[in-house]
């Protein structure tokens, strides 16, 4: 099975992927971090990207589409993919499509998550992860057990992403709503556009997701 994941920043797609990733063994393919691995590899990719990024805009379509195609035609994931934060233009989408039927693949559902602004911003400019195991905390919805330990690693060291901060995170808000919005058009066209509300706990998100995908 192979899904696209909708929803603007602080949605929650990136953790509902990862929970998908792990109970269901689908691959998480996620632009956003190929691109911050790009950019602490110090890679051209890295290097174009970078300022875009660090703005909150979208990385020109062309440098996105050639990352993308090439993961896709070196794909062999035994039980789908999940698209996580690709495609986000319609120029993207298109390309998807030709890339698709190259590769004899297809999009079974494209999972859309919605939550109203202010949340979204609250929810990006207080989250950061430890920077040994990944896990993600929030300042405010998801503090560690012990201030400044890790629960899972109990590590002490924490990052935060550059792009994570009030400021940025409306000209991401703004680009999702100019750029990727008109996605679920393109795709509510094809009846394969499920809607869900992430303004509800990650597992009940999980759940109305798991009903699309079982039914
Ligand atoms: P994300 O981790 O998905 O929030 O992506 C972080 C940043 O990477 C975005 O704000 C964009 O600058 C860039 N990015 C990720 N995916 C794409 C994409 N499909 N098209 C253009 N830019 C992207």
């Amino acid at each position: 099975m192979n899904l696209i994941f909708l929803g603007a920043p602080g949605s929650g797609k990136g953790t509902q992927a990862e929970i998908l990733e792990k109970k269901r063994g689908l691959k998480k393919l996620s632009t956003g971090d190929m691109l911050r691995a790009a950019v602490q590899e110090g890679s051209i990719l890295g290097i174009r990207a970078q300022g875009y990024m660090e703005q909150g805009k979208l990385v020109p379509d062309a440098l996105i589409i050639d990352l993308i195609s090439a993961v896709l035609a070196e794909s062999d994931e035994e039980n789908g993919f999940i698209l996580d934060g690709f495609p986000r233009t319609v120029a993207q989408a298109e390309a998807l499509d030709g890339m698709l039927e190259m590769n004899n693949l297809s999009i079974d559902h494209v999972i859309d998550i919605t939550a109203d602004e202010e949340i979204l911003v609250a929810r990006v400019a207080g989250r950061y992860s430890c920077s040994k195991c990944g896990s993600g905390y929030h300042d405010e919805f998801k503090k560690p057990a012990v201030e400044g330990v890790c629960d899972s690693c109990e590590s002490r060291e924490f990052t935060r992403r550059k792009d994570d901060n009030a400021k940025t995170v409306r000209a991401r808000l703004q680009e999702y709503d100019k750029q990727t919005s008109p996605l679920t058009d393109y795709y509510i066209k094809r009846g394969i556009l499920r809607r869900i509300s992430g303004m509800q706990e990650i597992d009940k998100v999980q759940a109305d997701i798991a009903r699309y995908l079982d039914a």
